[in-house]
């Protein structure tokens, strides 16, 4: 064989053993690629309250399976006690330092009273607090630190009040689904809890629709889908300036004809007039009653904007019957009163809080572990 003829073998076998990599890659592709479903419109008529001319909704059609596990409720809620008794949280800090005193003089009620109130726990609480724990470790002399903190303990979860029904209500008649309206001021994270609860409740093998009911903001109806892609879910959204009732009742209609047990419905956070947000929002609500009864309403507020969040929240509880409450960025908060906060000025329980902006970042509620949190434990 000379030269010419070992360059031509060597160069042919090349070819071939090329060939069978290409051959054998290509046969193993299909499992990781799902193709993508196009956005189909939605052929249904608008209902009888929306105006005629709403804008024609798109329907995008959720393409991704849930990548990976979500992860167990239960150790969320154990992640935020972490945060809390690492963190700076102000009302951790009190305790400790109350639980650390020699002597439990009116300096130090003073000093203790005065940070319960910077960490948002509101004046009725602070007061009912200081006078409890006066009460029982001075007149009663608790001196045993261990003794002092069982007690402390008591006090607190009394105050959060772990007797609340802080389950969601997610009941419904076969048929139809659930719906979850999720409202509150623009920022506070509404958008964002959609898509971690949506993640939650299909892990508990919940069949979720997402409706983005908020037309105002363009982003808002993206943002969801990403949401609802990445978890694996459908999302009806309307186009920018769409009627959000209309929205929302064809969302549920298509819930309906897919045998979803839950819609989760994001709505504008625009704070405009009472007026105009108890219109706007008993729309929505009546609107989708025509299909299902809305069987939980959701009020979203960010634990970070202390008595001005509050002061907001008051006026979307007064414009709809709120039936939980989600605290967001808890994480983000030295102040972990405003749980005992809210839920005494809104007469709701506090049933999700927020701990990050990741998607297993949501964990459903609860007064002891919250309280073991504030404790350092
Ligand atoms: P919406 O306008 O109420 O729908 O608010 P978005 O869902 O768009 O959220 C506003 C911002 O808050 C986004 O940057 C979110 O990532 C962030 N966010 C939402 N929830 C949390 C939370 O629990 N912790 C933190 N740190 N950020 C959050």
């Amino acid at each position: 064989m000379n030269t010419a003829q070992i360059i031509a073998l060597v160069v042919l076998l090349v070819v071939i053993v090329a060939a069978v990599v290409v051959f054998a890659v290509s046969r193993r592709r299909p499992a990781v690629e799902t193709p993508a479903v196009p956005a189909v419109e939605a052929p249904w008529a608008a209902p009888a309250e929306a105006p005629a001319e709403v804008p024609v909704v798109e329907e995008v059609q959720a393409v991704a399976a849930v990548a990976e596990a979500p992860e167990a409720p239960a150790s969320r809620m154990v992640r935020l006690r972490r945060r809390l008794a690492g963190s700076q949280n102000g009302l951790a800090r009190a305790l400790a330092g109350l639980l650390s005193s020699d002597r439990l003089d009116a300096d130090v009620w003073d000093d203790f009273e005065t940070t319960l109130i910077a960490a948002d726990l509101g004046v009725g609480p602070t007061t009912e607090l200081v006078e409890a724990l006066r009460t029982t470790l001075g007149v009663e002399g608790i001196a045993d630190p261990v003794a002092a903190k069982e007690v402390l303990r008591r006090e607190l979860v009394a105050l959060v009040d772990p007797g609340l029904d802080r389950s969601l209500r997610l009941e419904h008649e076969s048929g139809t689904p659930a719906v979850v309206m999720m409202v509150g001021v623009n920022g506070t994270g509404k958008t964002t809890t959609v898509g971690k609860l949506a993640r939650l409740l299909v892990a508990e093998d919940h069949r979720v629709l997402l409706g983005a009911a908020d037309t105002f903001r363009a982003a808002a109806v993206e943002q969801l889908t990403t949401w609802g892609e990445r978890v694996g879910v459908p999302t009806v959204g309307g186009a920018e300036g769409a009627d959000p009732a209309s929205v929302a009742y064809q969302a549920v209609e298509r819930a309906i004809g897919d045998g979803m047990d839950v819609v989760l419905v994001d709505t504008a956070g625009r704070l405009h007039t009472k007026v105009g947000l108890m219109d706007e929002l008993g729309k929505i609500r009546r609107v989708v009653e025509k299909q299902a009864p809305v069987t939980e309403v959701l009020l979203v507020i960010d634990a970070t904007t202390g008595q001005n969040g509050l002061a907001q929240a008051r006026v979307f509880a007064d414009a709809v019957d709120v039936t939980g409450l989600v605290l967001t960025k808890l994480d983000g908060s030295a102040k972990g009163g405003i749980v005992v906060a809210v839920q005494r000025e809104l007469g709701v329980p506090v049933k999700l809080v927020g701990l990050g902006e990741g998607a297993d970042d949501l964990a459903p509620f609860d007064a002891e572990q919250f309280v073991a949190g504030l404790l350092g434990e």
